[in-house]
């Protein structure tokens, strides 16, 4: 896992246009800016991969790529945009909420939370949504390292608080860095545990 080819390979808007359930999926959500590419990037060590997710038109699809084998992971659009209307974000729940609950073989989504702020309505929402459709969320926190370690340590208790009060949530959070690789390992690792690659 991870050595292998991982090419962009399937985008779709539409649900009933989904590649057919195959092998393993792990999927990765986030408020638009949230640092999504740069960890996937991180984390996939190919910088062609999530930059091809960003481009016009992409933004708002549900992007596969093959990790190695039959395992896929799975970049979902950012949500959030402060000028988003009221029916975009509707469908945008819509069409989440229907993948999420339509696909056995999504193991796991990381639901990525900025270190630097607070938590959003936005992110509620979204975790929400992942509760309703009983689907195994893990929050990774991006940009650790611009966050004073002090801060850092009021934000865990903060992020332990939230996941308390969300069934789906997994117990333990990733803290991470695009820019320095910290955490980057233990998502790694986390990924190929889950995949049982
Ligand atoms: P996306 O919209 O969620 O895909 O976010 P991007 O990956 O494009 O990142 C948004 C901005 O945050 C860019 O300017 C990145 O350089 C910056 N960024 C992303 N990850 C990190 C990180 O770990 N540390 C720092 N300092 N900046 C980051």
């Amino acid at each position: 896992l991870f050595a292998k080819p991982c090419d962009f390979y399937f985008a779709t808007q539409k649900l009933d246009m989904l590649p057919p359930v195959g092998g393993p999926e792990v999927a990765f959500a986030g408020r638009s800016n949230v640092g999504k590419s740069s960890l996937i990037n991180a984390l996939t060590g190919r910088n062609r991969l999530a930059r091809a997710s960003s481009e016009p038109g992409r933004t708002k699809q549900l992007n596969f790529f093959n990790l190695g084998g039959d395992v896929s992971l799975v970049d979902m659009p950012g949500y959030g945009y402060a000028k988003a209307s009221k029916q975009v974000k509707e469908d945008w729940q819509g069409l989440m909420f229907a993948y999420l609950r339509g696909r056995p073989s999504l193991n796991r989504v990381f639901l990525l939370l900025d270190a630097r702020i607070e938590l959003k309505k936005a992110d509620q929402e979204a975790m929400t949504l992942l509760d309703h459709a009983a689907v195994v969320y893990q929050l990774v926190l991006t940009k650790c390292d611009q966050v004073k370690p002090a801060v850092l340590a009021a934000k865990r208790r903060e992020v332990d608080e939230t996941i308390r009060k969300h069934p789906a949530a997994y117990p333990f959070s990733i803290w991470t860095s695009s820019e320095t690789g910290s955490g980057i390992p233990l998502l790694r690792a986390e990924v190929a545990r889950l995949i049982d690659a």
